[in-house]
């Protein structure tokens, strides 16, 4: 099976989840620029990370045949070849500062005319959470088809899915989507505008969980179609509005 993994934390990762992944079929990956596990000690930190994931890692993606694109939201590197858009931005805590640079990047996006990949809080903080950045959203009266609302959940889904815009699953072994509750989410609310991803960080994650999804859409008997739509022709959708975007 060919697929795309549009949200992975390669930074976390060995060289062997990058064979591992290339082995499962994985064409093409994108990374976006987050917290990514610990505090760095000064800007300049953040630098050399936004560095590392439009210099480094496409280079280490690309000797296991696979293309490596990020996600930024620092006008800086918006014009590195690898870039697609502003991302992932978001609220966690939904705390009112996160809210106003969540609103100031959405203004960088329009600004420079980039779709956008959102993160959204985890567990109680979730509901809140999406409902916030989605009345941002629509004050900023940002085009509904160039932006995903990630990490979704049963109780998520329907709000960002109805509102119009993209929603991304992340699959993980113990919080967010397990396998199983990702394809209940696809058989309840539809196989359009959405993505599964792996969000494989520094914490327990694992890189294969999009392909171990993809094989447990199979087991429950859906076709070798719908699969390739949701892994591969789904992410293809969405990302080719990104002229870097290219497989
Ligand atoms: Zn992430």
């Amino acid at each position: 099976m060919r697929y795309i993994e549009p949200h992975a934390h390669m930074v976390s990762r060995s060289t062997a989840d990058y064979q591992n992944i290339a082995q499962a079929g994985c064409e093409a990956l994108c990374e976006p620029a987050f917290w990514a596990g610990f505090d760095r000690a000064s800007p300049q930190g953040f630098f050399d990370y936004y560095r590392q994931l439009t210099e480094y890692e496409p280079a280490r993606a690309a000797k296991f045949g696979i293309k490596h694109f990020c996600w930024l939201c620092i006008p800086d590197f918006i014009d590195k070849p690898n870039v697609l858009g502003i991302g992932e931005i978001g609220l966690n805590k939904n705390t009112k500062n996160e809210l106003m640079i969540f609103e100031e990047h959405l203004e960088i996006a329009k600004k420079f005319n980039r779709p956008i990949l959102i993160h959204t809080p985890h567990l109680e903080d979730k509901l809140k959470g999406t409902r916030l950045i989605l009345d941002a959203l629509k004050n900023a009266n940002v085009d509904c088809d160039r932006v995903i609302v990630d990490h979704v959940e049963e109780h998520t889904a329907p709000l960002v899915l109805d509102a119009g815009y993209w929603a991304g699953m992340t699959l993980y072994p113990e919080s967010k989507c397990s396998p199983a509750r990702a394809i209940d989410i696809l058989e309840t609310f539809g196989m359009e505008r959405i993505w599964m991803n792996s969000a494989c960080d520094w914490g327990i994650s694992d890189p294969l969980a999009v392909i171990k999804t993809a094989l447990e859409m199979k087991k429950r008997q859906h076709s070798a179609e719908i699969v390739d739509k949701v892994i591969f022709e789904n992410p293809k959708r969405f990302l080719s509005q990104c002229p870097n975007f290219k497989l």
